[in-house]
């Protein structure tokens, strides 16, 4: 309804005696010619018949702000209007021409319906080509002019032709019948105004059949209503920057006059979610100030008599971290700190003696671990570490040193000091963390999350934290403050071997302090690292088998496919969900991951099957993919650990940090679709024991063996510059594979630009210097809460 009525209206007002009655129009449709919010619905704007509408929507662009956050990818220039004469094949260019002739014809064998058109302008005449868009010709009737916009091509017969060119009606004469438009509703209205011609046009990600054209129709016509754009970004900020007002920004993404323009839009709308990111994190590091925690005297002569006890000496950034932890343990307010190290860099051990210091002064301890296998794992390492403290001999303080418990979803042990250990039932273990009998216990995120009522819970640990967003973290947060018997909330502190790039920890990791081992303990072999191109294949094999023969034992890591790219391969494995090929098939994030997670098992599966049946029939080969139960994925690494296996499967996301010393080969197969600081990782999951390790890249290609990305881990000295190198060159998304930040897609491209990630952190600190609370400013504050909102669906 609203449709035909825009329409007719802006014909009317053209011929300008109407403007009365179209202002009577106004007024009797007054409702749905209001301005429009951004919560209004799509179809009161385009009209319930739109055609866009229902893909729209299938898009999830259901209102007017869903529509105008849709942002267009790139834009296509159309601003020099040409003659035909003047047209040179290959130009991307506007003419402004009139319709000779139309007709439609169909090509039966390559099932399609071609519409052709003859157009002429005062220097000449141009054939105009478009194939299954019949609807065309019901538009373009002869006589019409329009704007042409698209390539001029070269037939094989050597004639310059316009392939498939958007076009727009330049005048409508009065009298001409509404189905003069064209399906999408092509711009008519007022004339002037062109959207899909003669001038920058913005082209949208295109799926499920929705035009660029289409969505600029929409677009349009919500611009026409006037959508009300409330600015909440602090004059302050938008001076100093020179960033757009909210109107303009929005309004120059879709429709710029320049690409200067557009890019300070672009820029703008970058800004706002990182500006928002900083408030967040900074906002929760005040909140965290003003919180109480218990303070922990740290003994430093008792602390040092466990050092002197220990076999072996920790490196000096291990010893500094150890200093900042203990430090911030003795504050009043909850330490949040992250300590970052590579792999075998030694982080437990600093983390065990926050622990020991904790529980000295009478405080529990959560050791968590994404996993039960990793939670097992630090459990053992602790208790190994207790015993050879105790077998040392010497007395400390107050004599028994603490307790450990481990938590798993199937059982629970407890290792006294004096070296007992002793599986117990649940209950009994509960009870005992309770009474506040069990100092130090060890387990998954559950410990916090469910099951475990802690007496004095003063310390928590998380290793690998870096799989949680800032609203994550935030959440534990308050949870393990509940789970302190006095309301305390407790200290932080969490561990990664994910080399984090600065401008990711200044954001997404703002609320975290930052604790570094940058070196590994002395008398480390180094792991011999080759890239291996299709044709060294068989040695590599050959090499392995010699190394299985040592007793050694091998992980083989497969690839992450890009679902962009073999979409239809990967169409069998997503269930219930059809794929409609690489073009036209909707790329939400969501789906990407799950067609992403569908391939990387398929290349688990597939390698497994060639492996054991044609490779390696006589060995033990063993597979561990995500989509396993815990309790499989922990029996095969539990047995590849007891070395009941050689070989071990593996997809690149499961059980980072596994620490099996007897391994010595890992061998990554399409080597050239991870990312840096990915190799970086699961290379460090060899080297870890007495034996020469070896790291195999494998590459699809043979010209693949000379990428420049794969060389840069042949000389890495350091994960951190690779982790900056591999930021710039595959962007944020990327650097973190699966792991969820929760952010949009925009701040995480946005994340690329350290000098935007900077300036967004100096505005966040400002405005907080100046109004913590943000109570000076509801636009502002209600924003940071809708962003909130927003990290933590996602
Ligand atoms: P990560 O940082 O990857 O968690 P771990 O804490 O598992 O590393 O340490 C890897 C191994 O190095 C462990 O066996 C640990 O006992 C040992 N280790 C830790 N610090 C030192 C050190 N300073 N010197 C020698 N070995 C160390
Ligand atoms: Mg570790």
């Amino acid at each position: 309804m609203l449709y035909y009525f825009t329409n007719i209206a802006g014909s009317l007002v053209k011929s300008k005696p109407s403007v009365h009655f179209f202002l009577a129009a106004c007024y009797t449709y007054g409702k749905s010619m209001a301005h429009v919010a951004l919560e209004t619905p799509l179809f009161e704007v385009v009209g319930a018949r739109s055609p866009s509408l229902r893909r729209l929507e299938k898009m999830g662009v259901k209102t007017v702000g869903d529509l105008l956050w849709h942002f267009p990818t790139r834009y296509e220039d159309f601003t020099k209007t040409y003659s035909i004469a003047e047209l040179e094949p290959g130009q991307m260019a506007t003419v402004r021409a009139a319709v000779e002739d139309v007709h439609t014809r169909h090509s039966f064998r390559r099932h399609m319906s071609i519409v052709e058109a003859t157009l002429a302008d005062d220097s000449g005449s141009i054939r105009a080509v478009w194939f299954n868009q019949p609807y065309i010709a019901n538009t373009l009737r002869p006589g019409r002019e329009a704007n042409f916009a698209g390539k001029a091509a070269i037939s094989d017969e050597g004639e310059i032709y316009l392939n498939n060119p958007t076009y727009e009606l330049v005048r409508l004469r009065p009298g001409m019948s509404r189905d003069g438009v064209d399906a999408d509703g092509g711009g008519v209205g007022g004339g002037q105004e062109f959207n899909h011609t003669g001038r920058l046009v913005p082209v949208y990600p295109e799926t499920q059949g929705l035009t660029s054209r289409g969505i600029r129709f929409a677009a349009q016509q919500v611009f026409r209503r006037g959508p009300i754009l409330k600015e909440w970004i602090p004059d302050a900020i938008l001076n100093e920057f020179q960033f757009p007002p909210l109107e303009k920004a929005v309004r120059d993404i879709h429709f710029p006059r320049t690409i200067d323009e557009a890019n300070a839009a672009r820029e703008r709308f970058s800004f706002e979610d990182l500006f928002l990111l900083q408030i967040i994190t900074l906002q929760e590091k005040l909140r965290l100030g003003t919180k109480h925690a218990p303070s922990m005297k740290a003994d430093v002569e008792w602390i040092k008599s466990l050092l002197a006890r220990l076999p072996f000496e920790l490196t000096p950034s291990q010893k500094k971290s150890l200093w900042e932890v203990l430090q911030d343990m003795e504050r009043a307010h909850p330490m949040n700190r992250l300590l970052q190290g590579d792999v075998g860099s030694g982080k437990t051990i600093v983390a065990a003696l926050a622990a020991f210091a904790a529980a000295r002064n009478g405080f529990q301890t959560a050791f968590m671990a994404p996993t039960e296998i990793l939670a097992r794992q630090h459990f053992e390492t602790m208790r190994k570490f207790e015993e050879g403290l105790k077998s040392d001999g010497a007395e400390h303080g107050d004599g028994a040193l603490p307790a450990l418990g481990l938590l798993t979803s199937s059982s629970a042990f407890i290792h006294y000091g004096d070296g007992l250990a002793s599986r117990v039932s649940k209950t009994e273990f509960n009870a005992k963390v309770t009474a506040g009998g069990i100092p130090v216990v060890f387990g998954t995120h559950a410990l916090i999350q469910r099951s475990v009522n802690f007496k004095e819970l003063g310390l928590v640990v998380i290793d690998e934290q870096h799989r949680f967003g800032v609203t994550q973290r935030a959440e534990l947060l308050t949870k393990a403050a509940s789970s302190n018997g006095r309301g305390m909330v407790p200290h932080f502190l969490s561990m990664s071997a994910t080399p984090i790039p600065r401008t990711l920890m200044l954001s997404i990791f703002g609320d975290l302090d930052l604790s570094l081992i940058t070196e590994l303990p002395a008398g480390r072999k180094p792991i011999e690292t080759k890239i291996v191109p299709p044709d060294g294949r068989k040695d590599a094999y050959n090499f392995v088998r010699k190394e299985v023969e040592k007793g050694r034992q091998v992980f083989v890591i497969c690839p992450r496919i890009d679902p962009a790219e073999s979409e239809d391969e990967a169409s069998g494995a997503v269930a219930g969900d059809s794929v409609q090929g690489p073009a036209t098939a909707a790329k939400s994030p969501a789906r990407m991951r799950a067609l992403a997670t569908a391939l990387e098992l398929k290349s688990v599966k597939e390698e497994f099957e060639k492996l054991s049946k044609d490779v390696f029939p006589d060995l033990r080969i063993a597979m561990l993919h995500g989509q396993m139960k815990a309790k499989e994925k922990e029996d095969v690494m539990k047995r590849f650990n007891d070395r009941e296996y050689d070989i071990l499967v593996s997809t690149s996301v499961v059980e980072v940090g596994v620490d099996v010393p007897n391994a010595s080969i890992m061998l990554i197969e399409g080597a050239e679709r991870f990312g840096l600081a990915q190799l970086y990782q699961f290379r460090g999951r060899v080297g870890r024991g007495e034996h020469a390790s070896h790291c195999f890249l494998m590459t699809t290609t043979a010209a693949q063996a000379a990428n420049a990305r794969l060389k840069a881990i042949l000389e890495a000295r350091n994960g951190f510059e690779l982790a900056e190198k591999d930021l710039a060159l595959r962007g944020p998304g990327q650097f973190f594979g699966q792991v969820q930040t929760g952010l949009p897609d925009v701040a995480m491209e946005a994340l690329r630009d350290p000098e935007l990630v900077k300036r967004s952190r100096d505005a966040a600190i400002n405005v907080l210097k100046a109004d913590p609370s943000l109570k000076k400013d509801p636009p502002l504050k209600k924003k940071v809460e809708e962003f909130r909102k927003k990290l933590h669906r996602e």
